[in-house]
């Protein structure tokens, strides 16, 4: 009688449109080799960690973390090329950021539109937040803007933001900047270019900050090597970040992201040197991967690549799994993922060992 009365009360409050998704899929890695999460394979070098540990052992636990994070501020300013005069917003990862732009310029009869296949967050916090979601279709042949379709969307559906990933994510690849800069021109509301690839392309938008009222960067220092400790930000004008942080909650970066991620970041050659390792790797994946048959892999700019396999890709999937490699199974997405999975750069070894573990998957 419970189970009914509980299922009564959760139709009845729980908004129909919160019902009718499921959770961000995170599974569980267990033992597998984990090329699923974007994520850089190597940790800080051990010299490093001792370092890092002393630095940590002065982190007073009682008080609240400095609300303003003025230190991380500083070195993230100084490390990823903000312009001067341009403030930051700092978020619990750059969900966070795409949770306080929602906040800030969402609700009923408000629309995000992005290109799709896009990044999931923007649809689902449009989504939580009572926003609209239009995702108009990159184009089919190499998943580039389609410009046309993009000022259609912008000028029937007046979005209040307008999402680029800059290089896209499951895509990998960079759009034209000049589409980029018709849909800046043309959008009545934010556009935000989420370059939470950056490390890993040669091209960004942060130095054109300014150019436009309506630009905004996104980052995060998630792929660069510190996905644990959760830390994305948004620079832009002073005025809009003034706007957006008050709707970012009190102390939302803690005192140990903020020690951790001023260490790390003081520490950028290490970095810097680990991302050109996996672009260099990313090379070798790509071409080892073109050779194998029946197996297309997109051009990519970004720390993974997509490819379709010509076979039933949930097989292929599985029995990647079964041969203790975890990666992205996109064809359950169907539309322009149909066949399509998505790897993770990772460490020489995990390559090699995905790489023979899909050779054999492909039967
Ligand atoms: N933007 C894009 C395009 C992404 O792919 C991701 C992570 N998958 C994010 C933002 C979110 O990153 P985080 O919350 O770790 O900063």
């Amino acid at each position: 009688k419970t189970d009914v009365m509980k299922k009564e009360l959760i139709d009845k409050w729980i908004r129909p449109e919160i019902r009718a998704i499921n959770a961000y899929p995170v599974p569980d890695p267990g033992r597998l080799i984990k090329l699923d999460a974007m994520e850089n394979p190597y940790t800080l070098p051990p010299e490093l960690l001792e370092e890092w540990l002393d630095a940590l052992r002065d982190v007073p636990l009682n008080r609240y973390p400095d609300a303003k994070a003025r230190h991380l501020t500083d070195r993230l300013r100084a490390t990823m090329d903000v312009p001067a005069g341009m403030d930051l917003l700092l978020g619990n990862g750059s969900d966070e950021i795409i949770q306080m732009l929602a906040l800030a310029l969402g609700g009923p009869g408000r629309t995000v539109l992005a290109p799709e296949p896009g990044f999931v967050m923007y649809r689902m916090i449009a989504t939580f937040t009572g926003m609209d979601y239009v995702g108009v279709p990159l184009q089919e042949e190499d998943f580039g803007l389609n410009r046309d379709a993009m000022l259609k969307g912008i000028d029937q559906h007046q979005p209040a933001i307008v999402y680029l990933a800059y290089p896209n994510n499951p895509t990998g690849n960079l759009f034209d900047p000049e589409d980029m800069v018709a849909i800046i021109e043309a959008a009545p509301g934010l556009v935000v270019v989420d370059e939470a690839y950056h490390a890993f392309a040669e091209q960004s938008f942060m130095g054109r900050l300014g150019e436009w009222d309506n630009l905004l960067v996104m980052r995060t220092v998630s792929k660069l090597g510190l996905a644990g400790l959760r830390l994305g930000f948004l620079a832009g004008p002073r005025e809009w970040i003034g706007e957006l942080d008050k709707v970012r909650l009190p102390y939302n970066i803690n005192v140990l992201t903020q020690v951790s991620g001023e260490f790390a970041l003081s520490h950028m050659g290490v970095l810097d040197e680990q991302t050109a390792r996996i672009r260099e790797e990313r090379g070798r994946l790509a071409s080892a991967l073109g050779g194998i048959e029946g197996v297309t892999p997109c051009p990519s700019a970004a720390n993974f690549i997509l490819f379709r396999v010509a076979d039933d890709a949930d097989a292929v999937f599985a029995g990647l799994q079964a041969r203790g490699v975890l990666i992205k199974n996109l064809n359950p997405a169907g539309g322009a993922l149909s066949g399509c999975l998505r790897v993770t750069v990772g460490t020489p070894e995990e390559n090699e060992a995905f790489l023979a573990a899909l050779r054999e998957s492909l039967g």
